[in-house]
């Protein structure tokens, strides 16, 4: 058996997966608030305790946050991720993972009704993967391709700097700069960063539907809801706006990985915007880059449909850890 975990800003999927026919089974997966613990060993200890779960063999953790050996200093949570007394705790092999990192490891397991597609393309079996996902913030991966097995590798790209290609890009950056100075990807393409698109769009009238007193972290759903319902014409640019520089910014990994076997979406913001990824206008900047757009063309486009994506990648690591 082995244990995972998918440990985010806000919420935290844990499981405890067996040896399936083509990847782990999950046996036992729950939800924790991740704040509500002190510490990744406190919240271990709980979920091991109430679920009675023994017999692990290795476990991995996918973290949000750069990982150094054992260690994570986590972004958004106040508490270090310490792998040390957690491996104490369970006599076995234990290792952190980035959390884009843990989902790349899923991506060579997910099943065809996991996926959906927004550009077929021509798969090549020698080529890198990449991933992009979308959430609280933007984290990004490469699966580089050695010898025929994909070999996934942290990013922290979702903080490189944003590149505005449109007049109104260039305007909206000119505008969040001054109040956050440097504006990097995970300023935009990300829940909070729709808000600030939100803010730009509606600078001249407020919005009749979304009020930004409400609830800070539903926020983008309902700017998103508001947009695909077509209630309000400033939201449905936000909406727009946060769509461009999401398939630019893909379109932008696939140039830096050549990501010719293809490019994933994961994170929980691309399944629920599904009809607005598909309208095209995400496709357009993903492939508007020339000289190289005949490149993009040919590369698969597919968002993961997984929730549990980060979870199965962090078990599928693990059970490579007692092969
Ligand atoms: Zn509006």
């Amino acid at each position: 058996m082995w244990l995972s975990a998918d440990v985010g800003g806000t919420k935290t999927l844990i499981g405890v997966f067996a040896p399936g026919a083509a990847r782990p089974e999950p046996r036992i997966v729950r939800e924790y608030t991740t704040l509500d613990f002190d510490s990744l060993d406190d919240l271990i200890g709980t979920f091991l305790d109430e679920t009675g779960a023994t017999g692990i063999g290795a476990a991995a953790f996918g973290v949000a946050g750069p990982v150094n050996g054992l260690v994570a200093r986590m972004v958004n949570v106040p508490w270090v991720a310490d792998a040390a007394p957690i491996g104490e705790r369970l006599g076995c092999p234990v290792t952190l993972l980035n959390d884009l990192e843990a989902m790349a490891h899923a991506v060579p397991v997910l099943e065809p009704d996991e996926l959906a597609t927004l550009q077929e393309g021509i798969q090549t079996p020698t080529g890198n993967a990449a991933l992009i996902a979308a959430g609280t913030g933007l984290g990004e991966a490469l699966l580089h391709n050695i010898d025929g097995r994909f070999i996934p590798a942290a990013s922290e790209g979702g903080h490189a700097d944003f590149a505005a290609r449109t007049p109104r890009e260039l305007a909206f950056v000119a505008d969040l700069s001054q109040s956050l100075g440097r504006v990097d990807h995970d300023r935009v393409i990300s829940g909070p960063g729709l808000v600030n698109l939100f803010r730009f769009t509606h600078r001249s009238h407020a919005c009749r539907v979304v009020d930004l007193n409400d609830d800070h972290a539903a926020l983008p759903a309902h700017i998103s809801e508001c947009a695909l319902a077509r209630r309000c014409a400033a939201c449905v640019e936000a909406l727009d706006m946060f769509v461009e520089a999401y398939g630019a910014e893909a379109g932008n990994l696939a140039l830096r990985s050549v990501a010719t076997a293809g490019v994933y979406l994961g994170g929980g913001i691309a399944p629920k915007l599904l009809p607005a990824l598909e309208s095209g206008r995400f496709m357009d900047a993903f492939r508007d880059k020339e000289p190289l757009a005949d490149l993009l063309r040919t590369i698969p486009v597919r968002v993961i449909l997984n929730p549990s994506a980060g979870l199965l990648g962090a078990a599928t690591f693990a059970a490579t850890l007692t092969d």
